[in-house]
C-alpha cells in the first residue's frame, strides 16, 4: 500500500518536474514572426503593437547559472489576445451553464431568438432606447426599473425583448424569458408556489411575453400578482410585452387585473409604444411574393 503510494507521489513529482521543464523551455524560444525587429536594447519587438517580446532576467532558467538571459514575454497584443480569449471562454461557460438552467422549464424555447444584429431598426428611438437599456444595466438593476413594450399584434415587440435579453446575456446577466400561460401551467404541474419564485430569482432580469392572454380566472390572478409581486420585492426588473393599450392597463375591464397592471405600470417605468404595419403580415406578404416567384417564375 505504502509502495503503491509512493509511486504515486514520485509519478506526481515527476509530472510536474515535466511541466516546469515546459515551462522553463517555452520560455527560452521566442516565436519570432515576420515584422518582428530587434529593438534598440537588443530584446525583440511586436511588429504590430511594438511592445517587447522578451525580457531580461539576471540568470538562465534553464540552467541556474547566473548570466543575463533573455526570455519570452507576452507583447500587448498578445496580453490582449490572451485576456480576449478568457472573456470569451468565461462568457462560453455562462451560456452553457443558462442553457443548462433552461431545463427548468421556465423558459420559452424561442425566448431569446433575436439580437440586435437583426434589427432593421423601424423605429430607431425605440431601438436606442432599449440599446441603452442593456448599456445601463447596472443603473436600472439597482433602482428595479423594467421596460414594458405595447403596441398592436406584429410590430416587434417580442424581438426587441429579446434583443435586450441577448444583450445582457452577453454581459453575463442572467435572462429567461418567459410567458405567464407557461408558469402558470408549470404551477399546476411541476412548481409548488416558492419553488417557482426561487427558480424565477436566479434571473436577474425576467422578460414576460404577452401579458393579458391568460385566462381570466382568480387563480390565474392570483398568481401572476404573486410572481410580479415577488419580482417587485426582490428588486428584480422585468420586461413586459402586450397587445393591450395603455388605456386598457390603465384602466382594465376586468378589475381583477387591475392590481397587476398597476404593480406592472410601476415596475416599468420605461414604456416604449411599437406602432406600424404588423411585421408578421409583411412577412406574409414577402413570403407570398416569393413563393409566386418560385412557382411561376
Ligand atoms: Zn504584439
Amino acid at each position: 500500500m505504502l509502495k503503491h503510494f509512493q509511486i504515486m507521489m514520485a509519478e506526481k513529482v515527476l509530472c510536474e518536474v515535466n511541466k516546469v521543464d515546459d515551462i522553463v523551455s517555452k520560455l527560452m524560444h521566442t516565436t519570432e514572426e515576420p515584422g518582428d525587429y530587434t529593438g534598440d536594447d537588443g530584446l525583440l519587438y511586436c511588429g504590430k503593437c511594438h511592445t517587447p517580446k522578451q525580457m531580461r532576467l539576471p540568470f538562465n532558467p534553464a540552467t541556474g547559472d547566473e548570466v543575463e538571459t533573455f526570455v519570452r514575454a507576452a507583447c500587448q497584443c498578445q496580453c490582449e489576445a490572451a485576456e480576449e480569449a478568457d472573456r470569451q471562454a468565461e462568457r462560453e461557460r455562462f451560456r452553457c451553464d443558462m442553457d443548462r438552467r433552461r431545463e427548468d422549464g421556465l423558459s420559452c424555447p424561442d425566448g431569446l431568438r433575436f439580437t440586435f444584429a437583426q434589427d432593421d431598426r423601424q423605429q430607431p428611438k425605440v431601438s436606442d432606447a432599449c440599446q441603452r437599456y442593456v448599456e445601463c444595466w447596472d443603473e436600472m438593476k439597482a433602482n428595479n426599473i423594467g421596460v414594458l413594450f405595447y403596441g398592436s399584434v406584429g410590430t416587434g415587440k417580442s424581438f426587441l425583448a429579446s434583443c435586450i435579453g441577448n444583450g445582457l446575456l452577453d454581459r453575463l446577466v442572467p435572462v429567461a424569458a418567459t410567458n405567464f400561460p407557461r408558469l402558470l401551467n408549470l404551477l399546476q404541474g411541476t412548481y409548488k408556489k416558492q419553488e417557482l419564485l426561487d427558480r424565477l430569482s436566479i434571473y436577474k432580469l425576467l422578460i414576460v411575453d404577452d401579458l393579458g392572454v391568460e385566462r381570466d380566472s382568480a387563480y390565474a390572478e392570483e398568481q401572476i400578482f404573486n410572481i410580479i409581486d415577488a419580482r417587485s420585492t426582490s428588486e428584480l426588473p422585468v420586461v413586459v410585452t402586450t397587445n393591450l393599450t395603455m388605456e386598457e392597463l390603465e384602466h382594465p375591464s376586468s378589475m381583477q387585473y387591475k392590481r397587476i397592471y398597476d404593480r406592472v405600470l410601476e415596475m416599468c417605468p420605461i414604456r416604449l409604444k411599437l406602432v406600424g404595419e404588423s411585421r408578421r403580415r409583411a412577412n406574409a406578404a414577402e413570403r407570398e411574393k416569393l413563393a409566386r416567384k418560385i412557382l411561376l417564375g
